[in-house]
């Protein structure tokens, strides 16, 4: 039997849907003249700091970026410690290191993939300047737990919405509880563009002052340099982009929710694995959906590798986020973490699997995901 061939994303079938506006929107800067910055970089930063319901939002070249803006905003540097995540995409910790401080880490909890805020306060020393949760895979960390820790310590929060773009915690969206968000446009990022682009939002003038300097070569005034800044723009064409795609955010998330509960009842019966789940107090956008294979071979990735084979065989492409946690990636090496210094991560890197997941699957594909996987288990 011959079956189609599902892909993790399909960009293309949402491009498809909008291509008369996005094609607009792109002319209309080419036509335009206005290659850099001009009103479609301020128009979208306007629109998406109302999204976000904070007062500033400041457009750079992407979630990379955003990240390290923020710290360097905050004058994070040599000597300082940022507490993160280690089962998060390299960019989180590698934009610490840029600025010269140090990433800690702290294990995850294993039904959200999010940092253990549990585990927060033991990871905590005089030298720690601020936390940086992930708000993996679309789920926002328990921002509630997490603040009231960062304000009896005093610590700075910049938050990683860089997969998370429209979930909220408590009814806030992410990306305006902490002191600052980071977020990416980064084409399979829930608001992707064609392209690269990120954002930085916050509710603090200065800081986004701050930010918006470092990112013009450190100048306030043309040809003036106040600080060792870098070149990171939104670029006009995909700022224009972004305009169009904003709209469609809210009904893409809801379908990416739709698509989680049909994932959630079709693979209900099938043992052998966990499912994801939302936890209650947040609002899940489902940037991946991701499951656990229980590995029968303990501490090897043996078992869910094989399964990915055989689904890819079936026509069905699955991805690994991530296989190596970051604390045992050898560019980290130097920080002196062990194997089994993060058991739950480490386990996680083992076994998670993240089955196609984009606004416009359709039912059917879902469904010959679930019958493959049910196929794969079984023998
Ligand atoms: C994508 C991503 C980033 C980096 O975003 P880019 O736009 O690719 O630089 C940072 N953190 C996380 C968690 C991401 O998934």
């Amino acid at each position: 039997m011959r079956v189609n061939t599902i892909p993790p994303v399909d960009l293309v079938r949402q491009y498809k849907l909008i291509s008369e506006e996005v094609d607009l929107a792109v002319l209309d800067v080419v036509r335009s003249g206005r290659y850099i910055g001009g009103a479609a970089v301020s128009d979208f930063e306007e629109q998406f700091s109302q999204y976000v319901g904070t007062s500033h939002c400041v457009g750079c070249n992407s979630g990379t970026d955003a990240l390290y803006l923020a710290l360097r905003a905050f004058n994070i540097g040599p000597g300082d410690e940022v507490i993160t995540s280690p089962f998060t995409f390299i960019a989180t910790a590698e934009t610490i290191s840029m600025t010269g401080a140090t990433p800690v880490f702290v294990d995850i909890d294993r039904t959200t993939f999010n940092l253990n805020v549990d585990l927060l306060e033991r990871a905590i020393t005089p030298k720690t300047k601020a936390i940086i949760p992930v708000h993996l895979f679309g789920q926002p960390v328990n921002m509630t737990q997490l603040m009231d820790i960062a304000q009896r310590y005093d610590l700075y929060v910049i938050e990683d919405c860089a997969q998370a773009t429209g979930a909220k915690w408590d009814g806030k969206q992410v990306g305006n509880i902490g002191h600052v968000g980071c977020f990416s446009f980064f084409p399979t990022k829930n608001l992707g563009t064609c392209g690269d682009g990120g954002a930085v939002t916050t509710n603090d003038r200065v800081i986004a002052d701050t930010i918006r300097t470092i990112k013009e070569h450190g100048s306030r005034q043309r040809y003036y340099h106040d600080l060792v800044g870098i070149n990171s723009r939104l670029d006009t064409i995909q700022a224009a982009i972004l305009q169009v795609k904003l709209g469609y955010l809210d009904r893409w998330n809801q379908q990416r929710r739709e698509i989680a509960q049909q994932y959630h009842n079709l693979l209900k019966p099938i043992s052998g694995i966990q499912l994801p789940q939302e936890l209650s107090g947040g609002h899940h956008v489902w940037n991946q959906y991701t499951i656990l294979v229980e590995n029968q071979e303990e501490g090897t990735a043996v078992f869910r590798d094989r399964l990915r084979g055989e689904l890819q065989q079936q026509g069905i492409i699955s991805m690994i986020y991530y296989p190596i946690p970051l604390h045992l990636q050898k560019v980290y090496q130097g920080l002196g973490y062990e194997v089994g210094a993060f058991p739950v991560t480490e386990k996680a890197a083992h076994e998670v699997l993240s089955l196609p997941m984009f606004p416009d699957i359709s039912f059917e594909e879902q469904q010959q995901v679930a019958y493959a996987l049910k196929d794969c288990l079984s023998h």
